[in-house]
């Protein structure tokens, strides 16, 4: 995914940030109830109770994190097509407008976070979630996902979350993942 994301980051992101949040998650379902359910199950359980806040935090960075590797390929970009296309230029009002108006989403998550397409109600819309958090907890179907934690891209290009923004959705962006979801979801 070299230059738009530099081998040592997928390095680092992968094999150390995903690869501790997965740990953690075995570590602290571990011996509960928790242990046999599938990953999507034990975030939605834990998303409602504040005092597990911990488990969720790590589980639902280990989904996000399979999300956002899912989101992307080398040589991607482009622009959507088919149903996806359709849904993007009628509920976002085209390539275009989505591209500003993901990338602001993205840029102005203060601090930690993720910005997403996805189907709520039956609508594209793209949001913002602040650290752990993902719509998928709440039921909602997701198509896209970038990670805007400072370690997504702090060693290709230091503060320009921006310029890391831009990047992923010229280059990198997986326009059949995104459609693929779109499918399942209806
Ligand atoms: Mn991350």
């Amino acid at each position: 995914m070299a230059p738009a994301i530099s081998s040592t980051t997928v390095d680092l992101h992968y094999n150390r940030h995903q690869k501790a949040a997965l740990n953690a998650t075995n570590r602290l379902v571990q011996g509960t109830e928790l242990a046999d359910m599938p990953l999507e199950q034990v975030i939605k359980v834990t998303s409602t109770t504040p005092a597990r806040i911990g488990i969720f935090n790590q589980a639902a960075q280990t989904w996000s994190h399979k999300f956002y590797w899912k989101s992307m390929r080398p040589n991607g970009g482009g622009a959507p097509s088919g149903r996806l296309k359709e849904k993007i230029d009628s509920d976002l009002g085209g390539l275009d407008k989505f591209k500003q108006t993901f990338a602001a989403a993205a840029a102005g998550q203060f601090g930690s976070g993720w910005a997403w397409l996805i189907v709520d109600g039956g609508a594209l819309k793209i949001v913002s979630t602040s650290n752990a958090a993902t719509p998928m907890a709440e039921g909602k179907t997701c198509l896209l996902a970038i990670d805007v934690f400072e370690h997504a891209y702090y060693v290709d290009y230091q503060n320009r979350r921006a310029d890391y923004i831009a990047a992923w959705l010229d280059q990198l962006v997986n326009w059949d993942f995104a459609a693929e979801q779109l499918i399942k979801s209806t």
